[in-house]
């Protein structure tokens, strides 16, 4: 299906975009340009096709106890560590990030494969609640069932770690899932499904990719799948939020964010900006969860400078293997952080490292804005490149309110010895490091995901696992009712006994007190 043509020579020159026509999808390296695999578009039919594929293959995947299930999740997870150089190479390919970084991301997915697999059984199966006591003749029990046939929508910034974070949550928790990869990373969302379907017995199409634009996702949201994981910007999730209203289809939303870290007085800095340079310029700063705002404490915010510019020195962005990381893997990206970058300039930031001058044609070097006003479009919009804003202030205090002032509330880095958890708590999103970056995004434990513009629903952990299943409660008799109140026989001395226990159980609890 594909046709993979060899790389070129890196030139920063040369555009990097994806080209349609009727039937195909051509994928191309933003290092090149070169076309690195073409892929069938998929019209509505085909999208209908394939959730039908995916609805038998859901009714036998259900049917299977857990156990067998991580069986086949397993042989899938080691396919994919064995392999994990060879699927670096397509992601390396397809968005231009070093071979390093696609690694490393890979390995994480995996990490969190395993622990979707391990946990469906424990999260997922049923297991006993108390029945209280006013309905202590009942046998209470709650299972989690899969839904059916899940709609994965990706991205192409990380998209291995990005969309396994719904798929492989999915598919633990026993449903199948159709997969619309972003349209420059085709080659990625079929690498997976093909791996998978290596192992699935009978080949059974657990997960299927359906390529194309955003009509595609469009038509995914609108199938009648049983539930939409949707990552990418806000602009689109209100579009694909809408869409899955019309079949009042559930939906999951990851939609980026503009992540803060905290610096306080009592920081080890040093760890600090080594943490800030990586959160801000890693993967070309192309990170949901990537650090585009630091607020510092003004004690230790000439220090903080000083060190992140000290490290930020040796980054170069490039397109070969040295590199720090690679090139803007969406074309007009490059627009976003130019506008954001000359914005905070002229009202008064200062660029200690890179600048305007410093956003080429595909690659965007470091750049380290200063004392930027905090309504320019640097602070307030997601820039997704490879800049950090650092602003100082006169309080921790400052720095939380100033960090919870945009609308989104994904993730959150703090530096402090002794108010980490504190300023943790107080920041406003869905995940936050505590002297640390993004480290809550490789623990499979933790749920990801944000508030606010950001989204809802989250993915990795126990709650990914119940995103993708359906709560079953069950309440068994397991002995008569001392009384039936549910029955047309009930009599005024069962209502008298009812008002007794009510009052006795509940009628102390927290007496209102007249002054
Ligand atoms: P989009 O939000 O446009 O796209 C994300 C996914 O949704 C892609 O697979 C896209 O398909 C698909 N899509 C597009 N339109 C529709 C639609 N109407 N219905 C259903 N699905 C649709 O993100 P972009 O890739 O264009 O990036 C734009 C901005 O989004 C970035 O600048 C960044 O700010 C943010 N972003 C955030 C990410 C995150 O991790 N939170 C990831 C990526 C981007 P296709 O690619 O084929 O158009």
């Amino acid at each position: 299906m594909t046709d993979t043509l060899s790389s070129a020579q890196p030139s920063a020159d040369l555009p990097t975009a994806t080209v349609h026509d009727a039937e195909q999808l051509e994928s191309l390296s933003p290092i090149t340009g070169d076309v690195v695999g073409r892929y069938p578009v998929a019209d509505a039919e085909a999208v209908a096709d394939a959730i039908a594929r995916a609805r038998e293959a859901a009714d036998w995947w259900a049917a299977l106890d857990f156990g067998r299930r991580k069986a086949v999740l397993d042989q899938w997870r080691g396919v994919l560590a064995r392999r994990m150089a060879q699927l670096a190479d397509v992601v390396h390919r397809e968005t231009g990030k070093p071979h390093a970084d696609a690694q490393l991301e890979i390995g994480l997915a995996v990490d969190h494969l395993a622990w979707a697999a391990g946990h469906a059984k424990k999260v997922l199966g049923p297991h006993r609640v108390s029945a209280g006591l006013l309905m202590a003749n009942q046998a209470a029990t709650v299972e989690y069932l899969p839904r059916g046939v899940i709609g994965v929508i990706g991205p192409w910034n990380y998209p291995v770690f990005t969309p396994m974070g719904s798929i492989a949550y999915a598919l633990a928790a026993g449903n199948a899932v159709v997969f619309k990869p972003s349209e420059l990373t085709p080659g990625v969302g079929q690498w997976l499904a093909d791996s998978l379907a290596e192992v699935v017995p009978d080949g059974r199409p657990l997960l299927q990719c359906v390529h194309g634009r955003g009509e595609v996702g469009d038509a995914l949201c609108r199938s009648g799948v049983d539930k939409l994981a949707f990552t990418g910007s806000t602009a689109t999730g209100r579009k694909v939020m809408a869409a899955c209203a019309e079949t009042l289809t559930p939906v999951l939303i990851e939609a980026g964010g503009k992540d803060a870290m905290l610096v306080a007085d009592d920081a080890d800095v040093s760890a600090a900006a080594d943490a800030a340079a990586w959160g801000a310029f890693s993967n070309a700063g192309q990170t949901c969860v990537g650090i585009e705002r630091v607020y510092v404490h003004e004690s230790v915010a000439d220090e903080f400078v000083r060190e992140l510019t000290s490290r930020t020195a040796g980054l170069s962005a490039a397109g070969d293997v040295g590199s720090a990381y690679g090139p803007m893997t969406l074309p007009g990206q490059v627009d976003v952080v130019r506008r954001h970058v000359t914005d905070a300039v002229e009202r008064g930031g200062r660029a200690v490292v890179g600048g305007v001058e410093a956003v080429g044609e595909a690659y965007v070097q470091p750049t380290v804005l200063v004392d930027v006003p905090e309504d320019s479009s640097a602070v307030t919009e997601e820039t997704f490149g490879p800049t950090v804003v650092v602003n100082r202030v006169a309080s921790m205090d400052e720095a939380v309110s100033r960090a919870n002032g945009t609308g989104y509330g994904l993730g959150g880095s703090v530096f402090s010895k002794a108010q980490g958890m504190t300023l943790a708590r107080a920041m406003r999103s869905g995940m936050v490091a505590v002297n640390g970056v993004i480290s809550f995004a490789g623990i499979p434990a933790l749920p990801f995901g944000g508030v606010g513009s950001s989204g809802f629903g989250r993915i990795h952990g126990a709650d990914g696992l119940r995103e993708f299943a359906s709560p079953k409660a069950i309440a068994r008799q397991r002995v008569r009712p001392l009384m039936n109140l549910t029955s047309f026989g009930r009599t005024p001395a069962m209502d008298k006994n009812f008002a007794t226990v009510i009052a006795a159980l509940h009628g102390r609890a927290t007496q209102f007190r007249k002054r």
